[in-house]
């Protein structure tokens, strides 16, 4: 079986739900072998070993954490060259997919970005002109560079016990182009990261710029908050947690859609949500086109009785 790298997707040790589902997705396509770039590695042995990586490369040279994405692709081109995998999966961020372009450049590979789904082949399915073409491709040149959309998969473990192989990378001058001079963390909202929710639960301007129900309604859920544009360029909501075609693209089990319309640019964000509610006072909404259910009424009477309703369980 041909192996498949999966580029580990963590800070500090501590891996996101993204790398399981890229693990899941690679043992489709081989042997699962994660590259892990920075400090930590023993830390998120457990995590891969839980979702199948039968190896784990350690890549600790410093020139990794102290520049942006350059040196990473070209630490990948060098484990690539060793490994000779079938395929290279990558989470679809934006570090994710600048190290993805740059590595199918280097390697003279197809790369193909924002997968939603990725079978045996690898083919894959892309959401593409705000959602309005589902593609599938297969890449014919080089080896499949991929970056894969959180939720694309549901995790599936399968125990291993991956050994970890220290790998000596040589990065050259020209990569160490933009140096980190600060990285501070953004402040915890005790919610989970807006691309990888399984429950969004979005506000638009209906809200009024009142987002207490909607946050209310979310944390009973362990959801994630979103927020359309308008209600973003109305600074009810910081930009971090628009969702939308300038904003950010989601794709949880569940979207609530409180007091937005529908517009094409939100739906770009969106679309591709496994289950879609949404509460709006006008039943002409354009959002109730795609919606698997429909609430019209008023949020700030539909949400705190939702609310409500799920805590009592
Ligand atoms: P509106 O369209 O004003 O809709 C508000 C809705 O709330 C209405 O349907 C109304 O019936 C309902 N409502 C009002 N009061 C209540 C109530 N009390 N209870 C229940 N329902 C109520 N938009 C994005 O969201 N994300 C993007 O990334 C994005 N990118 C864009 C990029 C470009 C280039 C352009 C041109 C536009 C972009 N937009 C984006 C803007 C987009 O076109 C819409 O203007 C925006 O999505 C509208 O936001 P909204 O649905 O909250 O507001």
């Amino acid at each position: 079986m041909s192996n498949v790298l999966v580029l580990v997707d963590h800070t500090a040790g501590v891996v996101r739900k993204t790398t399981a589902e890229l693990l899941t997705i690679a043992r489709r396509l081989g042997e699962p072998v994660a590259v892990f770039i920075g400090d930590g590695v023993q830390d998120a042995l457990p995590a891969l070993g839980q979702y199948g990586a039968t190896k784990v490369i350690a890549l600790t040279n410093p020139e990794l954490s102290q520049y942006l994405v350059s040196p990473k692709a070209e630490a990948l081109q060098q484990v690539a060259a060793k490994i000779e995998p079938s395929a290279i999966l990558i989470s679809s961020n934006a570090e994710g997919k600048e190290i993805a372009a740059r590595l199918a450049v280097k390697l003279e590979s197809g790369l193909i970005t924002d997968a939603v789904d990725v079978q045996e082949g690898p083919v894959t399915t892309q959401s593409v002109f705000a959602g309005n073409f589902t593609v599938k491709s297969k890449i014919t040149k080089g080896i499949a560079v991929i970056t894969v959309k959180p939720n694309a998969a549901t995790p599936e473990a399968a125990e291993t016990s991956p050994e970890v192989e220290e790998f000596d990378v040589t990065i050259s001058d020209a990569a160490k182009t933009a140096r980190i001079t600060e990285s501070k963390p953004r402040a915890a909202t005790g919610r989970p990261e807006l691309t990888e929710a399984a429950i969004i639960v979005s506000g638009g301007r209906g809200t009024g710029g009142d987002f207490a129900p909607v946050e209310a309604f979310a944390d009973s859920l362990g959801a994630a908050v979103g927020a359309s544009r308008a209600a973003v360029d109305s600074g009810w909501y910081p930009h971090a947690y628009q969702v939308g075609q300038t904003g950010k693209t989601v794709s949880p089990q569940l979207y609530v859609a409180a007091g937005i319309s529908g517009a094409i640019q939100h739906r770009a964000g969106m679309q591709t949500s496994k289950t879609i509610v949404a509460i709006n006072k006008d039943n002409e909404a354009p959002i109730f086109e795609l919606v698997d259910f429909g609430v019209v009424g008023d949020l700030h009477k539909v949400l705190p009785a939702a609310t409500e309703e799920v805590t009592k369980r």
